[in-house]
């Protein structure tokens, strides 16, 4: 990288567009992955690596399987054009038992430069018997170049940035490596035995050894899990300050008198520890978990009745504008009989709208602001905040809980979560706060009957849909999102729209909702739903949060397999809220046991604790901690379920360096600050 150097001193923050051969665009494709500058790069790890230190012999490579043949090149056959235009190289290489033969497609240029009676490492998947052993693209290596480099990283890639194309800019700039400096305290590196940041680095893009590697991946991983502690006990101490919104115990009863139902007893006992909480001399830390259905809202609103009754603002916060939308109507509708104030801010306001809204926010005309995290953003400002909720708490970055506290003098706070989580990770996850659970769902509900079916069967399921809608009610169809369309033959929900579902109910009203619609067309697609002026809604996941129609009854999701049992979960909850006997579909093609046995299992319960247990066993895709699901730092080497030794040992280390440091700004400890601030920034909100 010398003419770089030239011209400028390289630091952690420099962009990527500084490594020679990267320019605007390819930095586009680096920022598609996370990697804006070097510090970046350097630590996108490889996921994993092509071993070329244990080569097989052409008899005995294992067939199916991606892996290297060493052997012997033994003639080139030439090429030729195929039909379709495609051009074909063929070559055979062996050794004195066997023989592989080679086919490249579209790459004249790879055998060009193969000598016959070399021997040569190819990699690739093996196929065929034992007698006619081939490999179709494989790529090719020299004993020279192998012995340089004998594992060759494999890195997460994107659209026209390979896995290669990552490997050589990390190349030039491994000679930097010290620029990341060492986060870990050298007493840490010592009592661990843990390589240096920069040799971990070094050694995780290019190992000399499988082992090099291994020891690299420890210490990286211990890295993470220690800044991650950090970064929770920081919050942690933040939480812990005498509240700012003192008030007097209060009676919910006149709340619940206003209600057209009765509370359920899991509702009032929750509402009475958030009370008591409240007029406790700290703020609110407290979680709120049920199921979905189980009715947080209402628990949610009876608390902020009470900041309210106290003489305080109240806020919501929500993970989409939809939902938001529907908060400030409920809440609308339970407290406006109260003289309670509502205002609704999300990002989809116009400019006057929103100076309207701010001002009064300031001035406390409004008590209570429901929103998205447009709520945390400068110029929101509360004459007197002294409760805060955010609703689906997983869908926010921990930090997001953080910024809505600061929006008042230390207001309680109080978060709410239908994703149940395992008792140990809950601790860490949820160390700092307290939690009640909605362990009943209200009265009346009939459980939702659950079925896998392969998508032979649509037309049948399309006409039950027509029976139901013509008996009064709704449905949801759910399938992948646009981006998700052209590969692996999904229909993108658009063309699905068109040419599944209006066409297989012609008769009906059909509605169309995605992420890109703009805010306004999303609530007003929701809103015709809502008020019966559509029968069907063909959806993204967009609704898999907190939509609550009731008299929707049937749940289609397409390519179920697609996604995490927790999230199917969740789309499922949103029918089966009133009475009608209600029910979810899971449509897949997908005959793999294992994707059919995850399915099947929905089938058999409707408790979220038993689905996020099976999802934490089985280790699907989207799962528990496998993304998104409980609201932590995206973590880009430690893996919460497996490396639970690491774990506990930064549990212990952040804890020792925070009793030492609680605010965590000693000079020796600035780099670790900096790594903290470089997790947590990025655990933003997810929509
Ligand atoms: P979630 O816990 O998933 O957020 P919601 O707050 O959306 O659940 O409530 C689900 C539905 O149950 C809503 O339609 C709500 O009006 C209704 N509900 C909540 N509490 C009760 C109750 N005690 N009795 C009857 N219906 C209730
Ligand atoms: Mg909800």
């Amino acid at each position: 990288m010398p003419e770089t150097e030239n011209r400028t001193t390289l630091t952690p923050d420099t962009p990527v567009q500084y490594l020679k051969g990267v320019g605007p665009k390819l930095a586009q494709r680096f920022e598609k992955l996370g990697i804006r500058t070097l510090a970046d790069l350097l630590q996108h790890y490889p996921r994993r690596y092509l071993d070329f230190t244990h080569p097989y012999p052409p008899a005995e490579a294992p067939v199916g399987v991606e892996c290297v043949v060493r052997a012997q090149l033994l003639a080139k056959q030439g090429g030729r054009y195929a039909a379709g235009g495609r051009r074909v190289e063929k070559a055979t290489a062996g050794d004195d038992v066997a023989t592989l033969e080679l086919t490249w497609f579209n790459n004249p240029y790879t055998i060009q430069k193969l000598e016959i009676g070399q021997e040569y490492y190819f990699q690739g998947v093996v196929a065929g018997g034992l007698l006619r052993r081939q490999m179709v693209n494989p790529q090719v290596r020299t004993a020279a170049q192998v012995s340089a480099v004998p594992l060759i990283p494999v890195y997460p890639q994107t659209d026209g940035l390979n896995s290669g194309a990552i490997g050589r800019c990390v190349a030039q700039l491994l000679p930097h490596a010290e620029l990341l400096g060492d986060p870990l305290p050298p007493a840490l590196l010592q009592k661990y035995r843990l390589p240096s940041k920069a040799q971990a680095v070094r050694d995780i893009h290019t190992p000399a050894t499988p082992q090099a590697a291994q020891e690299a991946r420890r210490r990286l991983i211990f890295e993470e899990l220690l800044v991650l502690q950090l970064g929770m006990g920081l919050l942690k101490n933040r939480g812990s300050a005498s509240t700012g919104a003192p008030m007097r115990r209060a009676d919910p009863a006149p709340f619940w008198a206003s209600l057209p139902f009765a509370p359920t007893g899991a509702q009032r006992r929750a509402v009475d520890q958030i009370l008591e909480d409240m007029a406790g001399p700290r703020s609110m830390n407290r979680l709120l978990q049920g199921d979905v259905g189980s009715g947080k809202t209402l628990v949610a609103a009876a608390a902020l009745w009470a900041a309210v009754g106290a003489g305080y603002q109240g806020a919501l916060l929500a993970p989409t504008e939809l939902l938001a939308q529907q908060h400030a109507e409920t809440l609308n509708r339970l407290l406006a009989p109260f003289g309670i104030r509502v205002a609704l801010l999300t990002g989809g306001l116009k400019a006057a709208a929103r100076r309207t809204t701010l001002a009064a926010i300031r001035a406390g005309e409004a008590d209570l602001v429901v929103g998205t995290h447009a709520i945390l953003s400068e110029g929101v400002e509360f004459a007197r905040l002294g409760l805060a909720v955010i609703d689906e708490q997983h869908r926010f970055g921990v930090r997001q809980r953080g910024a809505l506290a600061e929006k008042g003098a230390s207001p309680h706070l109080l978060v709410m979560s239908a994703t149940p989580i395992p008792r140990t990770l809950g601790l860490l996850i949820y160390g700092d706060l307290d939690i009640s659970i909605l362990d009943e769902l209200p009265p009346g509900r009939t459980p939702v009957k659950t079925r896998v079916m392969g998508g032979a069967r649509r037309r049948d399921l399309y006409g039950f849909l027509d029976r139901e809608i013509g008996a009064g009610r709704q449905v949801y169809i759910v399938c992948p999102a646009i981006e998700e369309g052209p590969d692996g033959g999904l229909a993108p929900v658009k063309t699905y729209y068109e040419q599944t579902a209006k066409a297989l109910l012609p008769d009906r009203r059909v509605g169309l909702m995605h992420g890109k619609l703009k805010p306004k067309e999303k609530a007003a697609v929701m809103e015709d739903f809502r008020a019966g002026r559509l029968d069907a809604l063909v959806s993204t996941t967009v609704i898999e949060v907190g939509v609550d129609v009731p008299n929707a009854t049937v749940m289609v999701i397409e390519n179920a397999e697609r996604y995490g049992l927790s999230a199917l979960h969740q789309l499922r909850g949103r029918v089966g809220r009133g009475a009608a006997e209600s029910w979810c579909f899971l449509v897949s093609d997908n005959t793999a046991p294992a994707v059919q046995n995850r399915l099947r299992f929905l089938c058999s319960t409707t408790d979220g604790f038993a689905v996020a247990q099976y999802d934490l066993e089985t280790r699907g895709p989207g799962d528990f901690f496998g993304s998104r699901q409980h609201g932590l730092p995206t973590l880009q080497i430690a893996d919460l379920a497996a490396n639970t030794r690491p774990l506990h040992a930064a549990q212990s280390e952040a804890a020792a360096i925070l009793s030492a440091d609680p605010l965590l700004d000693q000079p020796q400890h600035r780099l670790l600050a900096d790594q903290v601030a470089r997790m947590f920034d990025r655990a933003g909100p997810m929509n």
